[in-house]
């Protein structure tokens, strides 16, 4: 199949396709997604496919409007209302009791569904023309890194699908928070672009493994969680710590004796830290924005320059930098090590 390139004027284009039960990638405001009528289940099970997504992995449903929640969902707590006025449109995932209309293959049997609504005037128009609700996981591979380009989209799907609408870089490069909405307090289920901080001014929210559940649940609360994501082929490590430049040295050594390519990604104003290596700049000392935008392209940047091995110097885990951890952590595999 031939994947065209649809530009934001054809957004008519991209919404047909959509309406004939095909897939289509577009931009949101965190990364690019590959919808597909979230009310059809053979347009939806051709986004598995296209990605190689495992069955049990449930997708996000985009909606055009806030109102458009209540058709999807049983029930919406007060303070989940609350939370979709604060922060709708923009990177915040809902997770609610899911209601008849959504089929069984978007929220992977599960009981709930996953639903925002995305900040980005592409993903709103096309959510407006189409005028169904569009289930949409990350326009990638599975397992690799989200595309925030759409030169990413059509490096991973080029064949596979028939359109990617091109909306330039995403705003904000990491995909959404999900907060589970159906326990009391709401858990943090992925951190994102709306942070913990911002979530706890409004309600209380829970995060990280909460006493009583039993070790290696069967069911993960966020099913995605359990899979291997954002991962370049390289050989990925994070680092955290004062000692994180000369550990990430004497770590490259014998690579480097082999003649291997290695690289690091590090702040601008510490890359001259490592003479021998080749650069991947996270951006301005700090600007934890900055390095979301960038991030996954950087980790698609080192494959294309062929790096055997990738060290990333770990951020602190506050505000953007608890999203940008988890995704680290991910993209290293849990090969982390602290000095
Ligand atoms: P992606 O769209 O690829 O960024 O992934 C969507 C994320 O939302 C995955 O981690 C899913 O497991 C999670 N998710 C989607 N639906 C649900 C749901 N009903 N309950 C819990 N997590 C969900
Ligand atoms: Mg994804």
């Amino acid at each position: 199949m031939e994947t065209r390139i649809l530009l934001p004027k054809q957004i008519e284009e991209a919404a047909a396709l959509l309406k004939q039960g095909e897939v289509v990638a577009f931009p949101t405001e965190t990364v690019y997604g590959l919808g597909a009528n979230a009310l059809d289940t053979r347009a939806v099970e051709a986004i598995f496919q296209a990605k190689g997504r495992p069955q049990d992995n449930p997708l996000i449903v985009h909606i055009g409007a806030q109102s458009q929640v209540q058709e999807l969902v049983r029930e919406i707590p007060p303070a989940a209302k609350l939370l979709m006025e604060r922060f709708w449109p923009g990177p915040l995932t809902l997770v609610l009791k899911k209601g008849g209309l959504i089929p069984a293959v978007v929220t992977a049997g599960l009981d709930t569904v996953a639903v925002r609504m995305p900040d980005h005037p592409v993903a709103l128009e096309l959510l407006k023309s189409t005028g169904f609700p569009l289930a949409a996981p990350s326009a990638n591979i599975s397992g690799r890194p989200s595309p925030t380009r759409a030169e990413h989209v059509f490096a991973d799907l080029k064949g596979k699908i028939p359109a990617v609408l091109d909306g330039g870089e995403t705003g904000w490069g990491v995909e959404s928070t999900v907060l589970d909405c159906t326990v009391s307090p709401f858990r943090l289920l992925r951190p994102g672009g709306v942070t913990l901080e911002e979530l706890r001014t409004l309600v209380p929210v829970q995060y990280g493994t909460s006493a009583g559940e039993p070790a290696g649940e069967q069911i993960p609360r966020s099913p995605g969680m359990k899979y291997r994501h954002y991962a370049p082929e390289a050989l990925v490590i994070l680092v955290t710590g004062s000692g994180a430049a000369a550990k990430i040295q004497e770590l490259s050594e014998p690579y480097l004796s082999r003649g291997e390519g290695v690289g690091v990604m590090t702040w601008n104003e510490r890359a001259y830290l490592y003479p021998d290596l080749t650069i991947l700049p996270m951006g301005p000392l700090g600007d934890l924005e900055a390095l979301a935008r960038s991030l996954y392209h950087l980790l698609r940047e080192a494959d294309l320059l062929g790096l055997k091995v990738l060290f990333i110097e770990g951020v602190a885990e506050d505000k953007l930098g608890l999203a940008i951890m988890n995704r680290l952590r991910k993209a290293a595999n849990n090969r982390e090590i602290s000095t």
